[in-house]
């Protein structure tokens, strides 16, 4: 019963279904955009009818705009699953090599594939990358990068995610194909050692290829944060300022690192620029409170326990491709008749076969995230925060243009941050 035509038509079903369902939360969301013309209550102290409109007006660019992306990126995939691209993209790099005279096995051929799917990935998603800096996020007068900082910007992160992606995977076929019937155990040790290296060396290494870190310079500011952390015993390592606003002025804050060795990333965005005379940017005490906030999800464990998931999830997955990368007509459905390479039984199983898995486990998580945001909230709030924590979401949410109301189906859906008013409310609770 399970033939290849069968898994043909399965792909093909589910991805249509994934695609039909999204749309139909985002129309949701859409005539949410549309109706709601009026401030909520909630906010009408602080966010006046013209900052309103201009969310609004964002908001429904930003909605039409994510139906056209969405079509669009259905159509490619539906393309490359209906034409067997993955077979020609892999047939195309034997070719590559065969011209080069270099020798032609597996794992070769799978690093020049990915070099080549990479690539084309890049060109075809280009289009939309500029749409959404040059044009959507330009006329709402977000873009601070110019064409040469995109371009730049656009060639690093191609050569960084080659310069990672391509090795990692080589290794990951090889581990394959000598790791025998427990190749998986083996496959999930390497990526979790991989990934940690990965969170170790991503801030000073990786980062600030594409944006410049500071050190927070000296002053209230800096003391401030500094006396809360050790008020709260938070192993403050480094303090540092990064320029978000060469990039966009959508503003945040975040801390990293290991045991006794975090730094605390704020954006420049999220400060007052004291040389413009603008409401943008929030007071210190303000800052505080977010930083509390992010104090919080240290307090509880968040990256710990979102670590933890995402290992029980791999070796899940990776447990399940031992089994099922062995059977022919997963390949054959792809046109794969004469050859399984393990680069393509990857693809296969773990982005088409495990779509359904994906999308569940994602909403899942999704919910867990929004938990923890109101767990960090409400341990700001334990400290005596809660009053700055509101006025430092609700300028944030205006400097960020966010459009306050949403449709319940599609932000539990979407929302890894519980939308503003939930979260005032929450804030709110016995004070
Ligand atoms: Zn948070």
């Amino acid at each position: 019963m399970i033939d290849e035509t069968f898994i043909f038509h399965g792909i093909f079903a589910v991805m249509w279904l994934e695609y039909l369902w999204e749309s139909y939360l985002t129309y949701r969301q859409h005539q949410v955009y549309k109706t709601v013309d009026a401030v909520p209550p909630e906010l009408a102290d602080n966010i006046n009818e013209e900052t309103f409109q201009k969310s609004r007006a964002y908001a429904l660019d930003k909605s039409y705009f994510s139906m056209v992306k969405g079509l669009y990126s259905i159509t490619l995939s539906s393309a490359m699953v209906w034409f067997y691209l993955q077979f020609h993209f892999w047939e195309y790099s034997k070719q590559l090599l065969r011209s080069m005279s270099l020798p032609m096995n597996e794992l070769l051929i799978s690093c020049t594939f990915m070099i080549v799917t990479n690539s084309i990935n890049m060109v075809v998603h280009m289009p939309l990358s500029v749409y959404t800096t040059f044009v959507l996020e330009e006329k709402h007068g977000f873009n601070k990068q110019t064409v040469g900082f995109f371009i730049k910007d656009q060639i690093k992160s191609f050569l960084v995610t080659s310069v990672i992606m391509v090795p990692l995977t080589a290794m990951a076929i090889y581990i394959i194909q000598i790791g025998g019937d427990y190749f998986f155990v083996y496959l999930w040790g390497f990526a979790m050692i991989v990934l940690l290296f990965l969170m170790t060396i991503y801030p000073d290494y990786i980062a600030p290829i594409f944006d410049k870190y500071t050190p927070l310079p000296e002053g209230e500011l800096r003391s401030n944060i500094e006396n809360l952390a050790q008020e709260l015993k938070f192993p403050l390592y480094k303090l540092y300022l990064v320029e978000g606003s060469k990039r966009s002025v959508h503003s945040n804050a975040y801390f990293y690192g290991f045991f006794k060795n975090k730094r605390i990333v704020l954006f420049d965005t999220l400060l007052k620029d004291k040389s413009k005379d603008d409401d943008k940017g929030c007071e210190n005490d303000e800052i505080l409170a977010v930083l509390s906030h992010e104090f919080g999800h240290w307090q509880y464990n968040h990256v710990a326990k979102n670590i933890l998931i995402t290992q029980v999830n791999l070796f899940f997955q990776f447990f399940a491709f031992g089994f099922l990368f062995k059977y022919p007509v997963l390949y054959h459905a792809f046109n794969f008749h004469h050859e399984q390479p393990i680069i393509i039984g990857l693809i296969i199983i773990l982005q088409f076969v495990f779509s359904p898995y994906h999308t569940i486990t994602s909403f899942f998580m999704t919910m867990l995230s929004r938990k923890f945001e109101f767990q960090a909230d409400f341990y700001a709030k334990s400290l005596g925060k809660a009053a700055y924590l509101k006025k430092a979401l609700i300028k944030l949410h205006k400097d960020n243009l966010s459009f306050p109301v949403y449709d319940w189906l599609y932000s539990s859906w979407n929302h890894s941050h519980p939308p503003i008013l939930e979260r005032l409310e929450a804030l709110k609770k016995d004070d």
